[in-house]
C-alpha cells in the first residue's frame, strides 16, 4: 500500500459548539494566501518525497468546501506536479452541506476528486442548530442530490443533547436513502475549552451508558441497511472502505500539509503549527512550519500497531506483526491475551476483539500495555 497525503483547510463559516479543530471562521479572507502557502509547502517537500508513491489524498478541515473551488483544483494540480500520485488514487474532500453548489461539485469532479465526506451529524434540525452547524436537513438533502451516484460518506454524531435512538436511526436512514456508501458514526467528545464542555459539566449530555445504547442501536440499523463495520466508528457497503483511513490504521506512512497537519514518514512524526499567523510566517521565510518532531521508537511503534489494529473488525495481522517487530504475537503477549481472552477471538492469522465488545475496545486494548 502506498502512502497518504492530507491537506488541512482551516476555514469555516462559523465555529460549531463542539469543535476543537484548527478552524478560523473569522479569517476566511486569508484563504487565497493560505492556499498559496500550502502549494509552496508541497513544492518544498518534493525532493524529500520523490521516491514515495501516494495512493490517497484527503482534503480535510475546517471546511474545504467553503473556499473557492478553483483553489481546490489548483491544490490537486500542485499535488500531482510535486508528488507521484497513483492513477487510481482515492481523492476525498470533506464538504459541509451549507457550503456547496452544483458548480463546486462539478469542479471537484473535473479535477479528479472521487470521494466526498459530508458532515451531516444529525438529521434533526433543532439538534443541528444546538451544536452550531451552519446547515439544516434540507441543505443536506440538496447536497446529497448533487452527489447522487457518486462515492460519498456521511458523518453521524452520537451523544448530542436530548438525542434519542429514534433521532440516530432517522439520521442513518437519511444518509442511507440519500445514497451514502460509507457512514462514520462517532461519539461526541466534549473537549475542555469548547462551549459544549459546559453542557457536559452541567450533565446535559447523555452519559457513557446512554451513548453506548445509541451506538448499539446505530450498529443494528446500519447492519440491516447493508453497512458492514470495518472499524469501531466506520461502516460501509462492500468495497467502500476509506483507503486513506485504512492506511492510518495499518500504520502506513502519510504526509500532511497546512496548519495543524501531521506527517509520519520513516518513523518520524511531525506536526505543523496550529497558529495560522505562524504558519504564514514560516512558509514566507522558508522555514518548515513544524512545532513538534519525534522519532517513534520500536516499542512505541509496536504499541501503536496493536492499538490501531485492534480497533478494526479485521483485527491484528500476526504475520504482519512478525514481519515488522519479530516474534510471535500470541507468545509475546500470552499473559495479556489470557486476561482478555473472553473479549477476543482468533481467526486464522488474525486476532480481533469480538464484535460485541468493539465499542468498549479501549478497556480491552489497555490490558496489552499494563
Ligand atoms: S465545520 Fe468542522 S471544522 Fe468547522 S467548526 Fe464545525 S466541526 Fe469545526
Amino acid at each position: 500500500m502506498g502512502a497518504g497525503i492530507y491537506v488541512h483547510i482551516p476555514f469555516c463559516k462559523a465555529k460549531c459548539r463542539y469543535c476543537d479543530f484548527a478552524s478560523f471562521p473569522d479569517k476566511i479572507g486569508l484563504a487565497e494566501s493560505y492556499m498559496a502557502c500550502v502549494y509552496r509547502e508541497m513544492a518544498k517537500r518534493k525532493e524529500e518525497l520523490k521516491n514515495y508513491k501516494f495512493d490517497t489524498l484527503y482534503i480535510g478541515g475546517g471546511t474545504p468546501s467553503v473556499v473557492d473551488e478553483n483553489y481546490i483544483a489548483m491544490l490537486l494540480a500542485a499535488a500531482r506536479k510535486n508528488f507521484n500520485l497513483s492513477e487510481n488514487a482515492e481523492i476525498t474532500i470533506e464538504i459541509n452541506p451549507g457550503t456547496v453548489s452544483e458548480k463546486k461539485i462539478k469542479t471537484y469532479l473535473a479535477c479528479g476528486i472521487n470521494r466526498f465526506s459530508v458532515g451531516l451529524q444529525t438529521a434533526v434540525d433543532s439538534q443541528l442548530a444546538e451544536i452550531g452547524r451552519v446547515h439544516d436537513l434540507k441543505q443536506f438533502l440538496l447536497c446529497a442530490k448533487l452527489l447522487k451516484g457518486r462515492n460519498f460518506s456521511v458523518d453521524v454524531m452520537l451523544g448530542l443533547k436530548n438525542q434519542t435512538l429514534a433521532d440516530v436511526v432517522k439520521t442513518i436512514e437519511t444518509a442511507a436513502y440519500a445514497g451514502a456508501n460509507h457512514i462514520s458514526a462517532y461519539a461526541l467528545t466534549p473537549e475542555d475549552g469548547t462551549p459544549i464542555y459546559t453542557d457536559y459539566l452541567n450533565g446535559e449530555l447523555p452519559d457513557s451508558d446512554e451513548v453506548a445504547a445509541l451506538y448499539e442501536g446505530a450498529l443494528k440499523r446500519l447492519k440491516e441497511l447493508g453497512y458492514e463495520r470495518y472499524e469501531v466508528s466506520n461502516f460501509c457497503k462492500k468495497g467502500f472502505e476509506s483507503r486513506h483511513n485504512l492506511n492510518y490504521w495499518r500504520r502506513g506512512e502519510y504526509i500532511g500539509f497546512g496548519v495543524s497537519a501531521s506527517s509520519c514518514i520513516n518513523n518520524v512524526r511531525m506536526t505543523n503549527t496550529y497558529d495560522l499567523d505562524e504558519y504564514f510566517k514560516c512558509i514566507l521565510t522558508d522555514r518548515i512550519p513544524v512545532i513538534s518532531s519525534e522519532v517513534i521508537e520500536n516499542d512505541e511503534r509496536e504499541e501503536e500497531f496493536i492499538m490501531l489494529a485492534l480497533r478494526t473488525s479485521r483485527g491484528l495481522d500476526t504475520l504482519e506483526f512478525k514481519r515488522q517487530f519479530g516474534g510471535d504475537f500470541c507468545e509475546k503477549y500470552a499473559a495479556q491475551i489470557q486476561k482478555v481472552r473472553e473479549y477476543i477471538e482468533f481467526n486464522g492469522d488474525f486476532v480481533k476483539i469480538k464484535e460485541q465488545f468493539l465499542f468498549v475496545q479501549n478497556s480491552v486494548i489497555i490490558e496489552f500495555f499494563r
